[in-house]
C-alpha cells in the first residue's frame, strides 16, 4: 500500500473544512495548481498553472477532495448590456434574490477596454484578452476563426462534460469551436431563451452558457436606463426566473455554480466607451461553497471563466489573465491584477 503525503498547504487553507480525503491520481508526474483546497479534475493535453505546486510521492500526486457538498456543474448567465445599476432600479427581482443569497459586485467589476459584445464575451470565457483569443471585432469574421487558447469550453468538453450554448446573437458562434459545444443554439428573445435552457438543465450539463440580448437592443433603440430598457430587464428576470426553478426543480440549484454578469454596460444610445458606465458590468455567484455578501477586490470579465475552472477543479491555464473570485468562496486572492492600467486589455497588455 503505498504512503501519501497530506501537505501543510491544507492545514493553511480555509477551504479545507474537515478532514480531507486523499486520493490516488492518474496523473504520472507533479501537478501545479493556484489553489490546492479544490480537487483537480485530470483533463488530457491541459497545461496546468504553477503557483503552488501539490507534493508527491512515488510519481503519485495526492489531492484533496472536501466532503461537503461541491460545485459539479456552472452556469454563466450574461444579459447583454446590462448595467450594475438597472438591477435594483429595474427591479429584477429574481436577480435581486440570487445577489441576496450570493458573492457580489455593483461597483468592482468591468469588461475590456473595448466594451463590445463579441470581444467582451471572448474574454469573459477565454479568460484571456482579445489580442490573445483573437475576438477583435464585434462581428463574426469566420476566416478568423474561434477564439484561441484554452476557454473553459475546452475544458468542460474535456472532462467528459456536456456543454450548452443558448445565445441571442449569431456572432457568439465564434466563442467556441463546435467539437467543444455539445448544443449551441440561437434563440432571439428572452423567454424562448430560457425556454431553450430548461430543456437543457433537465438533460444535465456540465457548462451552460446562457445570452440574453435585449437590454442591449433596446438601449441602441430607446436609450439605456430607460422605461423600454428597464422593462426588457425585467423580462430577463422572469427569464432567469424560470431558469432556476428548473434548477430546484431538478435538485441541482446547490450544486451549481451560476454565475450572472455581463458583456458592458452602456450610456445614452450606445457603449463606446466614453464613460465608466459603458465598462462597469455586475457580478455575481451563487452556489454551495459562494460566501454571501459583497466582494471589495476589483474584478475584470476574465475572472468568470478563472473563476468557473477554480470552483470545478479544472487547471488555470498559465497564459490566463483571468484570475478566480477566491473572495466569493470566502478566500484569500492568491494573485491580483495589476493597478497600472485603467481597463484590461489595452492592445499593448
Ligand atoms: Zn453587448
Amino acid at each position: 500500500m503505498k504512503k501519501f503525503s497530506i501537505l501543510l498547504l491544507c492545514l493553511l487553507l480555509p477551504g479545507s473544512v474537515t478532514p480531507p480525503i486523499i486520493l490516488e491520481s492518474a496523473l504520472s508526474k507533479t501537478v501545479s495548481i493556484f489553489a490546492p483546497s479544490r480537487p483537480l479534475r485530470h483533463i488530457p493535453n491541459i497545461a496546468v498553472s504553477s503557483d503552488v505546486e501539490l507534493a508527491s510521492e512515488d510519481g503519485i500526486t495526492s489531492l484533496i477532495i472536501p466532503s461537503v457538498p461541491v460545485i459539479e456543474r456552472a452556469l454563466i448567465i450574461s444579459y447583454d448590456g446590462m448595467r450594475p445599476d438597472a438591477i435594483a432600479a429595474a427591479p429584477m427581482n429574481n436577480l435581486l434574490g440570487l445577489i441576496n443569497g450570493g458573492a457580489y459586485t455593483m461597483t468592482n467589476a468591468v469588461t475590456i477596454a473595448y466594451p463590445s459584445t463579441l470581444p467582451s464575451h471572448a474574454a469573459m470565457l477565454s479568460g484571456l484578452c482579445m489580442k490573445q483569443n483573437g475576438i477583435i471585432y464585434d462581428k463574426y469574421y469566420k476566416y478568423m476563426g474561434y477564439s484561441k487558447g484554452v476557454d473553459i469550453f475546452d475544458l468542460a468538453h474535456g472532462s467528459g462534460m456536456r456543454t450548452v450554448m443558448i445565445v441571442g446573437k449569431d456572432k457568439l458562434r465564434q466563442l467556441a469551436e463546435p467539437e467543444t459545444t455539445d448544443v449551441f443554439e440561437v434563440r432571439y428573445d428572452e423567454a424562448s431563451i430560457a425556454q431553450a435552457a430548461v430543456g437543457q438543465i433537465s438533460q444535465g450539463f456540465g457548462l451552460m452558457f446562457v445570452h440574453f440580448p435585449s437590454p442591449d437592443q433596446v438601449g441602441h433603440k430607446y436609450g439605456w436606463m430607460g422605461i423600454s430598457y428597464l422593462k426588457m430587464l425585467r423580462n430577463g428576470d422572469d427569464a432567469l426566473g424560470n431558469i432556476l426553478a428548473e434548477l430546484d426543480r431538478m435538485g441541482l440549484r446547490e450544486t451549481t455554480l451560476v454565475i450572472v454578469t455581463a458583456d458592458h454596460g452602456g450610456h445614452d444610445k450606445n457603449h463606446i466607451g466614453l464613460v465608466i458606465e459603458d465598462f462597469q458590468i455586475p457580478w455575481i455567484a451563487a452556489g454551495t461553497g459562494i460566501v454571501p455578501g459583497e466582494i471589495n477586490a476589483s474584478i475584470q470579465t476574465m475572472d468568470t471563466a478563472a473563476t468557473v475552472a477554480y470552483a470545478l477543479g479544472w487547471p488555470l491555464q498559465p497564459d490566463w489573465v483571468g484570475i478566480p473570485v477566491y473572495e466569493a468562496f470566502g478566500e484569500s486572492r492568491l494573485n491580483v491584477h495589476p493597478e497600472d492600467i485603467n481597463w484590461p486589455c489595452h492592445q499593448w497588455n
